[in-house]
């Protein structure tokens, strides 16, 4: 189908959806986009080009993308020269369809042609011609580097492998990003090493699976000793870790490597045996406990988060108290919790969706109530201490306060002077919330910003 020949772009706007590995491919894009000479706008209305990156994993990020999509149809007649890109795991999962659905939308680009951001603009600009871009996610990708722009200058993403090969039944991950590919170590310590050159403090090593990270001889604990040894860099993050995938030799690394972060986000998703066997996790309960047990034994002060899935299909009462129970026992710092919804192609979608919604919100209302007391208490545990924290930027609240993380990835506000952003300071925690800190600068201004 062809549309009017729109003008060549020249600003650019990304909406982006989902995880940080859906930020980072955004900010891949607008880097390809930018060293061919096109610019970011803030305002979509600015914008020649926008770029709607989706995803799937849940049925309401879904939703809110398609619906931001139906919203541009009013501009898009207004301005017909305007191009609609849907990229990422919607357009990968949906591709010719979203066409059909969509009208507005010029441009489908799936999850291993982002790369090929800029060319696909191009053509449509020059043709008119409306576009779909999908490659086989199980055919072998070939990750080579690209420009990025990133959105801050303190903290960069770096993706270290794509793709899953777990399919866990509930999950379309595998599906929309293909099996497992991991970067070569050298090019992911080289583009940390040019991170660090620009100024960056802290890096967060990205993957969907990133503790199977595997490439040559090198596994995930040896990619964190390989970026630990960059100069320049203080603090190193990753994420996500699957429990099973978590090996003596990472939680060793994370005991040794001090620019490591004592802080892990390890999805359980369920606390019952038998829902987490339907859901394909490959632990039990007590397989999960003791990782935990041995995580807190041997890296001193982490915090651990996770997901949970509730109301999965033919969850009994009794499978949803083992999940509440394993919150209370695990403590986890805090916690993503999400009601089950279907999503079409997974096994677990196969099956009768039988929990009833009110059942499902009353389930997972009683875990958010559980965890938001024990995220109080553990917070309020920290009274009293005095922490690093990474300055990031002034508090939303005021710009004479400042908002930082410590090591342990707590969110801490307190007053201080912008000049300190970007700086590690000592910060006295004089008061606590379930997701916040709050505090005052250890040290004077004048030495902390020495
Ligand atoms: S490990 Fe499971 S939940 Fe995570 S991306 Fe892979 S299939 Fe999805």
């Amino acid at each position: 189908m062809v549309t009017a020949v729109p003008r060549k772009p020249k600003t650019f706007h990304i909406v982006t959806y989902g995880c940080q590995m859906n930020d980072n491919d955004s900010e891949i894009m607008a880097g390809i986009l930018q060293a061919r000479g096109m610019t970011p706008v803030r305002d979509e209305t600015d914008a020649d080009l926008v770029i709607v990156n989706t995803c799937v994993v849940r049925e309401g990020a879904e939703e809110r993308a398609v619906g931001r999509l139906a919203s541009m149809a009013a501009a898009k007649r207004q301005r017909p020269e305007m191009i609609i890109a849907v990229a990422g795991c919607m357009a990968q999962k949906d591709g010719e369809r979203i066409l059909e659905r969509l009208p507005m939308a010029d441009l489908v680009v799936g999850t291993r042609d982002l790369f090929k951001i800029g060319a696909l603009v191009d053509t449509v600009a020059t043709t008119g011609e409306r576009i779909v871009s999908i490659q086989d996610v199980d055919k072998p990708v070939f990750l080579d580097a690209h420009p990025v722009q990133r959105k801050s200058g303190l903290k960069a993403l770096v993706t270290v492998m794509y793709g899953c090969n777990n399919f866990c039944s509930f999950c379309i991950v595998p599906k929309t990003r293909g099996r497992e590919v991991s970067r070569p170590l050298r090019e992911v310590v080289g583009e940390v090493r040019q991170l660090a050159d620009q100024g960056y403090r802290e890096v967060m090593l990205l993957g969907q699976n990133v503790n199977s990270y595997r490439h040559g001889g090198a596994d995930f604990a040896d990619l964190l000793a390989a970026v630990n040894e960059v100069p320049g860099i203080e603090r190193i993050r990753f994420i996500t870790s699957h429990p099973k995938d978590c090996s003596d030799r990472l939680i060793s690394a994370m005991r040794s490597l001090e620019k490591v972060c004592e802080n892990i986000h390890l999805p359980v998703q369920a606390g019952s045996n038998r829902v987490l066997r339907r859901m394909k996790r490959f632990y039990t309960r007590e397989h999960y406990l003791d990782l935990l047990a041995r995580l807190r034994e041997q890296v001193p002060g982490v915090t651990v988060t996770t997901d949970i899935i509730v109301g999965f299909p033919d969850e009994t009462d009794a499978d949803f108290e083992e999940t509440y129970s394993l919150v209370e026992t695990a403590r986890w710092d805090s916690a993503f919790m999400f009601m089950y919804s279907p999503r079409a192609g997974t096994k677990a979608a196969e099956w009768i969706d039988s929990i009833p919604l009110e059942l499902k919100k009353h389930r997972l209302q009683r875990c958010i109530g559980r965890q938001e007391q024990i995220s109080g208490e553990i917070n309020a545990g920290y009274v009293g201490q005095t922490m690093e924290v990474l300055v990031e930027s002034t508090s939303r609240r005021s710009d004479q306060e400042l908002m930082g993380r410590t090591r342990g990835d707590k969110c801490v506000i307190f007053p201080g002077p912008a000049s300190l952003v970007g700086s590690l300071v000592q910060v006295r925690v004089t008061a606590s919330h379930p997701h916040t800190l709050f505090g005052q600068l250890a040290v004077p201004v004048a030495v902390a910003a020495a």
